[in-house]
């Protein structure tokens, strides 16, 4: 008999431990796995599935707007909170039914219990009291949102997770953070109507993405509406009869219905007794691992989020898959972190994959095409969005490093464009691609003329 409970013992099930039992089930591993909230874990319950669900609603608004110059007669609409959190919440709990069901058919037995490490080899299920032997150990719990920096009254302020479940869409909304959480959403919230106030320490929103990108976005945001406060921050939260009162650096007072801080998430290490099994978590409360996923204690690998290498769905699945494959499948597999397509649901939305131009001037000579224009709706609309796509070119092999855009349907188009890339596509590739006409992603097959550039990027 073994000496083992189980083969495989999965804590977090969410993007990355999911598929990782499943994997491992389907080699044959007896696999158990752990959830302490609800299956499918940030993106089905909080993060991306609601917040692209939200994103929808959020555009509606605009389509109505630009109906009018194809010569559309559409009512004033109307807008009802309470009809799109129910109907997204029931799509929120089908979702979690066909993760558990796929679980179930993969063959792995689920605990709904939060579970802890007591050493290599152990687990205690914290509902029960009861403790499971694993051969292997897989650590998936994910992060959660932070309400930082620390500020008087801050607990007046919501995260992520709440916003999903607010009662009433707030009238006056003050968004805290530069990053894709802070973006999107008060881009959902100018879509529904709110006033949206954008307040972000930086210069530029968006850190790390290529410039023109990041100055794309403000100027796109400031025609949307939304009040953008750079170089500021937030010092204190006051209540206010209904409101709050946000008092910021600059002096100035803000009176709002709630305040979203998305500053930064922290890797849910916290009480998971990792220091019982030799594992030290780093500055940023995340699981040091190697290509494998595997940490110092050779029977405990960890993947996505907790890791902080990429935190997206997509790289937390693949590490699951790669980490499964290889304990289990007899196939060692490394995810290759070099090349990740992103998207930033912004309207207008954001797609990115490589490098940007600043990250690939360090490196070496590089070319760059780009074009602005106003999109051919925007004819007839009237409506005042641009278009932005770029190409960063290596000087040398004419490999295509990087490619930004900025626009309608840009998540759609990268994921597209980012196999070519992926696969070492060149701008000679590029240019004898056939364009499709007419579409905006045509721009990126037909542009011929190198960007002169006066005063090279800094790095942002
Ligand atoms: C608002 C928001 C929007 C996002 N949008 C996108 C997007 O558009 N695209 C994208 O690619 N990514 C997006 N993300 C990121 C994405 O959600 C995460 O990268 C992904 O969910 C990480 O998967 P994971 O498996 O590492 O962790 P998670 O999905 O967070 O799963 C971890 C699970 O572990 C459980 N858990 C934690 N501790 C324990 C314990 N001790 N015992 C038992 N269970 C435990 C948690 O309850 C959770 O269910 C978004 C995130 C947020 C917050």
């Amino acid at each position: 008999m073994s000496a083992f409970d189980v083969d495989l013992f999965v804590i977090g099930g969410g993007s990355g431990g999911v598929r990782a039992a499943r994997i491992a089930a389907g080699y044959g591993a007896r696999v158990m796995l752990a959830e302490e909230y609800r299956m499918g874990g940030t993106c089905v319950i909080r993060g991306c599935v609601p917040k692209k669900l939200l994103v929808y609603a959020s555009r509606f608004s605009g389509e109505f707007e630009e109906a009018a110059g194809f010569g559309w007669n559409v009512p004033t609409p109307s807008f009802d909170w309470a009809t799109l959190i129910r109907n997204k919440d029931a799509e929120i709990a089908r979702l979690e039914g066909v993760y558990r069901k796929s679980l179930v058919a993969a063959g792995v037995e689920i605990v709904d219990s939060r579970a802890v490490i007591e050493d290599a080899h152990t687990v205690r299920i914290v509902e029960t009291g009861s403790r499971v032997r694993a051969r292997i150990i897989l650590v998936a719990v994910g992060a959660h949102p932070t309400l930082e920096p620390r500020i008087p009254g801050g607990e007046l302020g919501i995260t992520s997770n709440e916003v999903f479940h607010l009662e009433r869409l707030p009238e006056r909304i003050l968004v805290v953070g530069g990053g894709y959480i802070a973006v999107e959403f008060a881009g959902v919230f100018a879509g529904l109507g709110s006033r949206v106030t954008l307040l972000h320490r930086g210069d530029k929103l968006l850190r790390g993405f290529d410039e023109d990108i990041r100055d794309a976005l403000g100027e796109a945001y400031g025609r949307r509406g939304i009040d953008l406060r750079l170089r500021r921050t937030v010092e204190r939260l006051d209540r206010h009869g209904g409101a709050i009162r946000a008092t910021l650096s600059d002096g100035s007072v803000l009176e709002v219905d709630e305040v979203l801080v998305a500053t930064g998430r922290r890797p849910n290490t916290a009480g998971l007794g990792l220091e019982a099994a030799g594992i030290e978590v780093d500055r940023a409360g995340a699981i040091p691992v190697d290509g494998y996923s595997q940490t110092i204690t050779p029977s405990i690998y960890a993947v996505g989020d907790v890791t902080n290498r990429a935190n997206l769905t997509p790289v937390a699945i693949r590490e699951g898959h790669a980490f499964a494959d290889t304990v289990f499948g007899n196939k060692p597999a490394m995810v290759d972190h070099s090349l990740i397509p992103t998207a930033v649901f912004s309207t207008p939305e954001i797609g990115v994959i490589g490098l940007s131009e600043a990250a690939a001037r360090l490196r070496g000579p590089v070319t760059i095409y780009k074009t602005s224009f106003r999109p051919m709706k925007a004819t007839l609309s009237g409506h005042d969005d641009r278009v932005l796509m770029k190409l960063v070119v290596d000087g040398e092999t004419d490999k295509v490093l990087g490619v930004h855009i900025l626009g309608e349907g840009a998540g759609e188009i990268i994921q597209a464009v980012g196999i070519a890339v992926t696969m070492g596509a060149t701008k000679a590739d590029f240019d004898r691609t056939i364009a499709v006409h007419p579409t905006a992603a045509e721009e990126l097959v037909t542009m011929r003329t190198p960007f002169v550039v006066k005063h090279p990027q800094a790095v942002g």
